[in-house]
């Protein structure tokens, strides 16, 4: 079974007193002083081996839920069917799961029941070797039935046991597996990647929501680019984005910045995408990846400031390009734009420099309001806001100075 969706460690009612791992160890030690096993399950002990700091501490334990609930008064179940509790400790939440086997899986993502069993049977349940691996909370001893020490040394992601059968109990997983070969930069082991382009097209099942969120984990990640070639080369861009399969250069997505918001990165990428195929793009991203309203907006109104600077800009008067350069998204445009036309970027860049020291700057407060123009006796009307855009955009040129010549030409306007 895939995790809960509430992956959370900060605890909203209280501010945390120590780091995740702390919490860890000292719930860990508490589950153990009782009787039980209890280990670091997952991907925080993968992280902790590459030398990362995991972000969150999954503990696995022999320990039923009911256990833990007389250990813990904060506990509380996420998923009791499958074992999973949430145990607040001192502003953080860690999740406590009970060693279990998952039963068949009947739809694809969630398993029809499980089984309590023994950490060994635990391991195997999970998705790849790496993330297959326990370790002692207190001796730090690192507990491996799966052979993901190994992997995780020579780099290679490796489904545990038969790679079909496990990538069709939950087909989240060929995405996922995208985002670990990028993330930790591993060869692909050949039967599991032979699996995965073999179920690539089963991923079109998987909630929305679930492919949403895997790709915002990947995308914001400074690995993104082989992400996507990932996707494309093992055709999961077709089933996730609802598109034909398109394999090739990804130069916008390899030009951006390490930190740049998720929008940015899916501009890029469908501009990439669209200059292979540009009868391709459905346009219906916001559907397929379940993306929120500001992120579509966002990813919309970077691909509208790119194409701008792309046919108009040379033409555009100072006015236009001191509004272009004040939106939201323009920094962002630049930087989608910066991994096909760098010259350009860098010219554009120069050119907003140099305006921003001119007439006021970029956005100046306009001189005169809807207010102002009430104040003078104008009926507010159809015409108002296209007479305030003309003086605005006069004031942006440099050919209004103050408020009363822009009154002036207000007038003036108004009477033609
Ligand atoms: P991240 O670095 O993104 O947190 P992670 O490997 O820790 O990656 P989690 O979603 O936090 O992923 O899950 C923790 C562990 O639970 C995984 O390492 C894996 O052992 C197991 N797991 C999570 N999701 C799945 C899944 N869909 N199929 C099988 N095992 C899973
Ligand atoms: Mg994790």
């Amino acid at each position: 079974m895939n995790k809960p969706e509430s992956n959370s460690q900060e605890s909203p009612s209280r501010l945390p007193e120590c780091t995740p791992r702390e919490a860890a160890v000292a719930v860990s030690r508490l589950i153990i002083e009782r009787g039980f096993i209890a280990y670091f399950a997952g991907g925080c002990v993968r992280d902790e081996i590459l030398g990362l700091v995991p972000t969150d501490f999954d503990i696995a334990t022999s320990a039923p839920p009911e256990e833990i609930a007389k250990i813990f008064r904060s506990a509380r179940g996420v998923g009791e069917a499958f074992g999973v509790m949430l145990v607040h400790w001192k502003g953080r939440v860690i999740e406590v799961a009970t060693f279990r086997s998952d039963g068949e899986y009947l739809d694809g993502r969630r398993p029809s029941d499980v089984r309590f069993v023994n950490a060994k049977e635990d391991a195997q349940r999970r998705d790849f070797t790496i993330n297959g691996l326990f370790r002692h909370p207190l001796t730090g001893e690192i507990v491996d039935f799966v052979d993901g020490q190994k992997d995780l040394a020579n780099r290679i992601l490796r489904a545990i046991g038969d790679p079909s059968a496990r990538l069709r109990e939950d087909r989240l997983r060929t995405l996922r597996a995208a985002r670990f070969a990028a993330r930790f930069e591993m060869t692909i082991d050949s039967a599991t990647e032979l699996a995965i382009c073999a179920a690539a097209r089963d991923l079109s099942g998987v909630s929305r929501e679930r492919i949403g969120g895997e790709f915002r984990r990947m995308f914001s990640h400074s690995t993104r680019l082989r992400s996507a070639q990932l996707i494309e080369r093992w055709g999961l861009d077709a089933p996730a984005l609802a598109e034909s399969n398109s394999i090739g250069a990804c130069a916008r997505i390899s030009g951006l910045p390490s930190e740049v918001s998720f929008a940015t990165v899916l501009a890029a990428w469908r501009l990439d995408r669209a200059e292979r195929a540009p009868n391709n793009s459905s346009g219906a991203w916001r559907e397929s990846l379940n993306l929120s309203g500001n992120e579509s907006k966002e990813m919309i109104e970077i691909l509208e400031i790119v194409s701008t600077l792309d046919l108009k800009w040379d033409s555009l008067p100072p006015s236009a390009r001191k509004r272009l350069a004040s939106r939201s998204a323009f920094s962002s445009a630049l930087k989608v734009l910066f991994g096909v036309a760098p010259e350009r970027v860098i010219e554009v860049g120069k050119t907003v420099a140099r305006l921003a020291t001119e007439s006021g700057g970029l956005a100046p407060e306009p001189f005169v309001s809807g207010s102002d123009l009430i104040a003078i006796g104008f009926q507010p009307g159809p015409r108002f806001k296209g007479i305030l855009d003309q003086l605005y955009d006069l004031q942006l040129e440099g050919a209004l100075n103050s408020k009363e010549e822009a009154i002036v030409a207000a007038r003036l306007e108004w009477n033609r």
